[in-house]
């Protein structure tokens, strides 16, 4: 039977369907089965008893866990931790469940292995304004702008991927050493959207925590272009991830159209996803690339130069997606665009 707390976020849904419009899911399979409200509907009967679980476990594992659902939920469920259920206790076998989580850390171990050698960037300033670097900047010892002014105690892994693989415990270790450095911070600063929504979404961490929360473009900064940036007078487009705030967003937009010198030029079907999402790709092949060829469409039809976004595994999708459209336009992290073309 399902927890008193995805009990409690099941009954706030109204049923409207606001949710719905931007499922990428649903615009592929045109199956309100596979929808946050229907989804939602098949959890609430499970939980009564009129479905088995059987029943469930199909349509629940082609979601994608891309949060828009509740991002465009007026009634605020927390769709992100009710499917989140899906495989903490609805999980697919042991093996299964290991394979998916091995090919989903595999790129992040080939990176450590790969930059062992290199020399791990140093913090300048101590402070408790910390910087969560997540896995693959960590990985790649790649030094950012935030290395230069923030402490980076090394926070473990957001805990996004072994949360969708069902890896409970590997989940809640990582989401405790993290917790225990929020709580004593100031302020945590991220530079990716999925690890920033996934420390969101700790239910431990109270609103006072979560102001704490904020995102690279919150910070004051004046940057300008390099005088040398081979992107002068380019056109700069964003690719929004899934799992970015809105607010997160308005600011990223803000940054980047506040640069002198480039045009920024919003993409369109802004709200479209890249296809990616982890290990989606190796379970759903299909489905991931009718939406990463939607994506890669909108990307060949837009007139922009360079195509920046934050996250690394959109940073992946995106350069993937254009495979298929033969349209090779250069792809970057934001945090690789402001450390290695912007200064103040
Ligand atoms: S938008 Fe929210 S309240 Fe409306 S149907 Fe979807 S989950 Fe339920
Ligand atoms: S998380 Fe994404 S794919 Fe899953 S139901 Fe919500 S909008 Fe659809």
């Amino acid at each position: 039977m399902l927890d008193e707390d995805i009990k409690k976020n099941i009954q706030k849904c109204t049923r409207c369907a606001l949710c719905i419009q931007n499922c990428p899911i649903y615009e592929i399979k045109k199956d309100e089965n596979n929808t946050a409200r229907g989804l939602i509907c098949k959890l609430s009967g499970y939980d009564k008893k009129h479905l088995l679980e059987s029943e469930i476990k199909k349509d629940l594992k082609i979601c994608l866990n891309c949060s828009k659902c509740e991002t465009n939920c007026p009634s605020k469920v927390k769709t992100s931790s009710i499917f989140a259920y899906k495989n903490a206790v609805l999980n697919p076998s042991k093996i299964s469940q290991r394979i998916l989580l091995a090919t989903k850390l595999l790129p992040i171990k080939i990176l450590y292995f790969l930059n062992f050698f290199k020399k791990k960037p140093k913090n300048n300033l101590e402070t408790n304004v910390l910087y969560f670097k997540g896995c693959i900047a960590q990985a790649q010892h790649k030094k950012t702008y935030l290395d230069e002014i923030l402490f980076n105690p090394n926070f473990a892994c957001c805990g996004l991927p072994y949360l969708t693989c069902g890896d409970l415990k590997n989940y809640n270790k990582a989401k405790n050493k993290n917790i225990e450095l929020i709580k004593k911070a100031n302020k945590v600063v991220f530079d990716c959207a999925s690890c920033k929504s996934a420390v969101e979404n700790y239910p431990e961490l109270t609103e006072e925590d979560k102001k704490k929360l904020i995102f690279i473009t919150d910070l004051k900064n004046n940057f300008k272009l390099k005088e040398n940036s081979k992107y002068k007078n380019k056109t700069i487009t964003f690719h929004k991830p899934c799992h970015l705030a809105k607010k997160d967003f308005e600011k990223i937009e803000e940054f980047l159209s506040s640069i002198n010198e480039i045009k920024y030029s919003r993409l369109d079907n802004i709200d479209s996803c890249c296809g990616f999402g982890g290990s989606y790709f190796v379970y759903h092949p299909i489905i991931a690339i009718k939406i990463a060829l939607k994506k890669a469409k909108t990307i060949k039809n837009s007139k922009a130069d360079l195509i920046l976004t934050a996250c690394p595994s959109c940073t992946m999708g995106l350069r993937f997606n254009q495979l298929f459209s033969l349209n090779f336009k250069k792809t970057l992290e934001l945090r690789d665009f402001i450390n290695n073309e912007l200064t103040k």
